[in-house]
């Protein structure tokens, strides 16, 4: 196994990279030493862009990325992932045999999508402010799909209405308003677990690790987290409800927008 140092852990503004393929998986997935692009997890999708050989130009247009078999895999455009199993389990093995590009040892230079991916990294942010008003007022959030253009938040809470939630959301921009900093750094798990309403999606232990990445937005929300986040609350920017749907007596599925 091969690992590859996830360079938008640390700076998720990052835009370009240099890097060296590593492998190139027989089902076109593209294994490089370092990376800024994300890969699809946690809720938040995984970036666009292109890998660029330096030494003649040939491009890769990467449509996804995705973590397999242990290893973060960029995908080009014509290569065909498996798709995903439930629970984010590596797939078998493909039998689609994709005609590469890149060899080993290629260096390239790597280029994400940045409006697609700062589009994603202030929905991300804005969920975790409305993620974390709704867990203050007792809701048990069950899941979150981020997008471009819409993201979307499962909680169950009882006795609930729309002037309940409307309300939430208004505290939520409230608080998005306040330009507050978000701030990314490493924990020891044991440390990490104590912090209240540190856990916030029902059932999503944190990972295994004896050191744990922690995304907290000062003075609301501090959370185990891999994904890529604005630096302050203000630049996520305002959150509108689009729709609400009721799943059962207390679960509700919202969606949002952002504006401007
Ligand atoms: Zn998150």
């Amino acid at each position: 196994m091969t690992t590859t140092s996830l360079l938008f852990q640390n700076d998720s503004y990052l835009k370009q990279f240099e890097a060296k393929v590593l492998a190139v998986r027989p089902d076109g997935g593209i294994i490089l030493d370092q990376t800024c692009f994300y890969y699809n997890s946690g809720g938040q999708p995984s970036d666009k862009g292109k890998l660029v050989r330096i030494s003649d130009g040939v491009e890769a247009e990467i449509k996804e990325v995705r973590k397999v078999d242990g290893e973060v895999a960029h995908y080009p455009a014509g290569a065909a992932p498996n798709p995903m199993s439930k629970n984010n389990a590596a797939p078998a093995a493909s039998p689609v045999i994709f005609p590469s590009r890149f060899s080993v040892d290629d260096a390239v230079r790597g280029e994400i999508d940045w409006q697609r991916r700062y589009q994603l990294m202030r929905m991300h942010t804005a969920g975790h402010v409305l993620g974390a008003i709704l867990f203050n007022h007792g809701a048990l959030i069950t899941g979150n799909q981020l997008d471009v253009d819409q993201s979307r938040f499962d909680f169950s809470l009882e006795e609930f209405n729309r002037e309940q939630l409307d309300m939430f959301v208004a505290q939520a921009n409230a608080e998005l308003a306040k330009d507050l900093p978000v701030r990314v750094y490493s924990l020891p798990r044991e440390e990490a677990i104590k912090l209240p309403g540190f856990v916030k999606l029902a059932n999503a232990l944190p990972p295994n690790l004896p050191v744990l990445r922690i995304v907290e937005i000062v003075g609301l929300d501090v959370q185990a987290d891999g994904g890529t986040h604005v630096k302050s609350t203000k630049e996520a920017g305002q959150i509108e409800l689009t729709r609400v749907e009721n799943k059962g007596a207390k679960n509700r599925r919202i969606y949002f927008v952002l504006k401007p």
